[in-house]
C-alpha cells in the first residue's frame, strides 16, 4: 500500500474524532498478513492536556448527574455493543491477529463489565449507622474521584479499556484512554459508540502514543487515578510514577502461569483445557498457561497427547481462514523473540519436543506452537515471561514438589490444577501464592463480577481493575455524621 493511502487513526477529544499535529507516526498491522492496514500518531504532553481539560471539564457535571442517569447510557451503550458485536470481534482480530471467535470472547468479556457497572444504583450505595454516639448518626456516600487514566496493552483491545471506562464513568469520573499503539483501532471505536449512546462529550476521551503520554498522564496535576495493564517492568514504572504525585495507582503486569495435571486428571479435557490456555490468543495473554507440570505417571501421557493436539492445530491468517484455529504473534519483534527463547531453552538442555518454527505460515508474524519437556526450573522459559505459543513441560515427583516449583516465580497471576481428587484442589488451592487459581478450568480469569486478582510482580496496587475492587478504586468515601439535639423530642414529652 502506498503510503500516501494509508490513514491516519484520530483522537476522540471532547466528543469529536480529532487529527492530532505529531510529527512522529507508528504502524499498525494486520498481524495475519505483515501488513500496514493504518498509521497512529505518536502523541505528546500537548494532546493529554487538551484531553484532560476536556475530561475536566465533563466532570462537573457527569459527576453530579443521578447515578440511573448514568446507568441509562450504559444500558444503550451495552445495546449498542452488542448491535455492533460481530465487526467488533472482526476489527479485534484484523488489528491484533487473534481469530474471530478469540476476537468475540474479547468483546464478550469486555460487555459483561458495561453489563456489570449498569448496576451502579445499586453497587454504588455506601453505608449507615443509626446512633453511632448518642443523637448521632452515621452514613458514608461514596463520590467520584475526577478525571481518570487507562493505559491498555496490546493483547486484548476491547476487554482491557472495558475493564476500566465504564466502571469509572458508571461511578461519575471522566476518563482519558491511551490504547495501546500496537491495536488503536477497536479503541477508538468503542469511544465513538460510547457518543452514540449519549455520552456526554468529553466524558470519554482517547489519545494516542508511547512512553511519553503514558509519563505526561502519570505526572498530570489533574488526573487523579492511573489504571494500567502491560508488562511488569512498565507496571512497575506507572506504579512508582502515579504515587509520586499523589494518585490512586491500580498497575497489572505479566505472569508466568502453571498448569499442573495429576495422573488422575479427566484425559480429554485436560488436553483441550490445557492446549487453550497455552495457545489460545497465541500465548499471548496474561492468563496464558506457560508451564505445564505432568506429575508422576501423568508425565509421559500428557507429551504424547499434546504433541499430537499441536499436530492437528490449524495455524493460520485468521483474517482470510475462518478455519484457523490459532493466529500470528503481534508483530515481527514478538515473534523474533519468541524464536530466541526457542533457542535459549535448546541451548539450556531442555527436549524441543514440537518447534514452531517449522512450517508456520510464510506471510505475517506467525510461529506455530512450541512445546518443550524436561525442562528444569531454573532454565529462562521457565523463569520469563515467553508471551507467545511456548509452552515448557517440567516432571515434578508429585503435588507438593510441583507446588514448591510453582510458588518459586515472582508473578503471581493464575495457577491451574486437574485432577479428580477433592483433596489435591483443595491442598493445590490453598498452597499456591497466585492471585487466581483454577481447578479443573484452563484459563481462571475471573468474570466482570470479580476482581482481576493478580499478586506479587503481576500487580502493583491495592485495588484491583473490574468487580466491586473497580468500584471501589473509581469512588472515594465520605462519612457524615449528624447530630440532632433532643430539644423536640423533650418538647413531645417523648
Ligand atoms: P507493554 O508494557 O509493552 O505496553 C503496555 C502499555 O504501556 C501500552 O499502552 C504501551 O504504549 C505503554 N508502554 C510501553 N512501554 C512503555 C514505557 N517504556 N514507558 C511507558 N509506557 C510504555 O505491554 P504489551 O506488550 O502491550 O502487553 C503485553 C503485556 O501485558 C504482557 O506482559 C502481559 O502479561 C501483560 N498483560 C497483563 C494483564 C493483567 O491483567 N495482568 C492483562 C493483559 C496483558
Amino acid at each position: 500500500m502506498a503510503s500516501s493511502t494509508i490513514s491516519v487513526v484520530p483522537l476522540v477529544v471532547d466528543g469529536r474524532r480529532v487529527e492530532a499535529a505529531a510529527d512522529e507516526h507508528a504502524d499498525v498491522f494486520n498481524p495475519s498478513a505483515g501488513s500496514v492496514i493504518c498509521r497512529v500518531p505518536m502523541c505528546g504532553p500537548a494532546e493529554v492536556d487538551d484531553a484532560v481539560r476536556s475530561a475536566l471539564a465533563a466532570f462537573e457535571r457527569w459527576s453530579q448527574s443521578p447515578a440511573p442517569k448514568r446507568a441509562e447510557v450504559l444500558f444503550r451503550y451495552k445495546a449498542i455493543l452488542e448491535d455492533q458485536f460481530e465487526a467488533l470481534a472482526g476489527l479485534v482480530s484484523t488489528e491484533n491477529g487473534k481469530t474471530l471467535e478469540e476476537g468475540r470472547g474479547d468483546v464478550r468479556r469486555g460487555i459483561e463489565v458495561v453489563d456489570f457497572s449498569c448496576g451502579i444504583a445499586h453497587l454504588g450505595k455506601g453505608e449507615t449507622l443509626g446512633q453511632l454516639a448518642e443523637h448521632i448518626d452515621g452514613h458514608t456516600t461514596r463520590e467520584p474521584i475526577g478525571v481518570c487514566a487507562g493505559i491498555t496493552p496490546f493483547n486484548f483491545p476491547a476487554m482491557v479499556p472495558l475493564w476500566m471506562f465504564p466502571v469509572a464513568i458508571a461511578c461519575g469520573n471522566s476518563f482519558v484512554l491511551k490504547p495501546s499503539e500496537k491495536v488503536p483501532l477497536t479503541a477508538v471505536r468503542l469511544a465513538e459508540l460510547a457518543l452514540e449512546a449519549g455520552l456526554p462529550p468529553g466524558v470519554l476521551n482517547v489519545v494516542h502514543g508511547g512512553r511519553p503520554v503514558v509519563e505526561s498522564l502519570c505526572r498530570h496535576p489533574d488526573i487523579a487515578s492511573v489504571s494500567f495493564v502491560g508488562s511488569t517492568a512498565v507496571a512497575e514504572q506507572v506504579y512508582r510514577m502515579g504515587c509520586e504525585t499523589g494518585k490512586r495507582v491500580q498497575a497489572a503486569g505479566g505472569a508466568k502461569n502453571v498448569m499442573i495435571v495429576m495422573p488422575d486428571a479427566e484425559p480429554d479435557s485436560t488436553i483441550r483445557a490445557v492446549m487453550g490456555a497455552a495457545y489460545g490468543c497465541a500465548g499471548q495473554r496474561c492468563m496464558a498457561g506457560s508451564i505445564v507440570m505432568g506429575v508422576g505417571d501423568a508425565a509421559g501421557p500428557l507429551e504424547r497427547r499434546l504433541s499430537s493436539a499441536i499436530d492437528a492445530l490449524v495455524v493460520d491468517d485468521t483474517v482470510a481462514n475462518p478455519d484457523a484455529q490459532m493466529g500470528p504473534l503481534i508483530d515481527a519483534s514478538a515473534r523474533d523473540r519468541v524464536a530466541r527463547y526457542i533457542d535459549n531453552g535448546q541451548r539450556e538442555g531442555a527436549r524441543l519436543a514440537r518447534d514452531g518454527r517449522e512450517k508456520a505460515p510464510s506471510s505475517g508474524f506467525f510461529l506455530r506452537p512450541t512445546l518443550f519437556d524436561e525442562v528444569q526450573p531454573d532454565m529462562s522459559i521457565a523463569r520469563d515471561e515467553v508471551f507467545g505459543p511456548l509452552l515448557s513441560m517440567q516432571r515434578p515427583a508429585d503435588l507438593d514438589e510441583a507446588i514448591e516449583r510453582a510458588n518459586r516465580s515472582p508473578y503471581g497471576n493464575g495457577a491451574v490444577i486437574f485432577t479428580s481428587s477433592g483433596a489435591a484442589a483443595r491442598r493445590f488451592a490453598r498452597g499456591i501464592r497466585c492471585g487466581m487459581v483454577g481447578v479443573n478450568v484452563g484459563v481462571p480469569a475471573p468474570m466482570a463480577a470479580f476482581a482481576f486478582s493478580g499478586w506479587n510482580r503481576s500487580f502493583f496496587g491495592d485495588l484491583h481493575v473490574q468487580g466491586h475492587e473497580g468500584v471501589m478504586f473509581y469512588t472515594r468515601q465520605k462519612i457524615v455524621l449528624s447530630r440532632w439535639d433532643d430539644t423536640y423530642e423533650r418538647q413531645q414529652g417523648w
